[in-house]
């Protein structure tokens, strides 16, 4: 896959995924901006560690829809264009119905959506509205196994998930005579901050059982299910959702 040239915006960038996704996009010939919200230090470790160039780094809560219209226009300022945008950035809050109460139960449903759903549907908006001027692009959403397998412990984050992936294909019907194009990746567990806690707690070994290679995701695994929906040669994979899981779940 070559991306020499291509503009990319990684929303979440600074850590995990996006920042593995950030490396395989630089390392193969693009231009990367590296939008964080909190972690600073981190993001500026990707951008050092990142091939070719020059790259950026770009502050903006997905969450604020001006901080998100501002953050498009730095980085096609920055960049000279955007031709490829990677909603990644997500959170996860432990909410299970039977043990939180109706206040800690609204405050996740409303801060999971607006971060997992709404600022990924916004981001969509700013970048494709430049795209669709522009020639066209590509959105590429990390979605989540729990989408499709439900999550007990996190309904909110399942259902923004759910909600991603509904977007996408909508998305993805809508702008494909823009020549823009749309894709998803949905992962189980993966090596990173969000699931560092599990992983190392007592249902570590459940975890890693719960696929028969033993083991979860490592973030450049599926960072290339992201480059692949990215590439040149993919267009027909428009409204497509990839399972990252290693056979963890197999849905029908
Ligand atoms: P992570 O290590 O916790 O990193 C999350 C990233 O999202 C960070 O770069 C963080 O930036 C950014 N972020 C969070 N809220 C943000 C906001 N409001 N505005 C801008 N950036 C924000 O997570 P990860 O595991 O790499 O997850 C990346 C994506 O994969 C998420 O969408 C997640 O739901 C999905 N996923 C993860 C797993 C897993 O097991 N890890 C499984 C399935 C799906 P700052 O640090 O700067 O705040």
């Amino acid at each position: 896959m070559d991306f020499t040239g291509k503009r990319v915006l990684v929303t979440g960038g600074s850590r995990g995924i996006g920042r593995a996704v950030a490396v395989g996009f630089a390392a193969r010939g693009a231009r990367v901006a590296i939008n964080y919200h909190s972690s600073r230090a981190a993001a500026e470790e990707t951008l050092s560690g990142l091939e070719g160039g020059p790259h950026l780094v770009v502050r903006a809560d997905v969450t604020d829809p001006a901080a998100v219209e501002r953050m498009v226009s730095v980085v096609v300022a920055g960049l000279g264009g955007l031709d490829i945008v990677v909603n990644n950035a997500g959170i996860w809050i432990d909410h299970p119905l039977d043990q939180v109460d109706y206040e800690q139960w609204q405050d996740a449903w409303r801060r999971v959506l607006e971060a997992n759903l709404i600022g990924p549907a916004n981001v969509s908006y700013c970048a494709a509205r430049h795209m669709i001027d522009h020639g066209g692009g590509r959105i590429v959403n990390v979605s989540s196994r729990g989408a499709f397998r439900g999550e007990p412990d996190g309904p909110a984050y399942g259902a923004s998930k759910a909600g991603l992936n509904s977007m996408s294909q909508s998305l993805a019907r809508r702008l494909a005579p823009h020549n823009v194009f749309v894709g998803v990746v949905a992962p189980g567990w993966v090596e990173t901050d969000m699931a560092a806690d599990f992983l190392a707690g007592p249902h570590g070994d459940e975890i890693r059982d719960q696929s028969p290679l033993g083991r979860v995701a490592r973030p450049e695994e599926v960072a290339q299910a992201v480059l692949f929906l990215a590439a040149e040669g993919s267009e027909y994979c428009t409204g497509a959702i990839i399972d990252v899981n290693g056979a963890s779940y197999l849905r029908t």
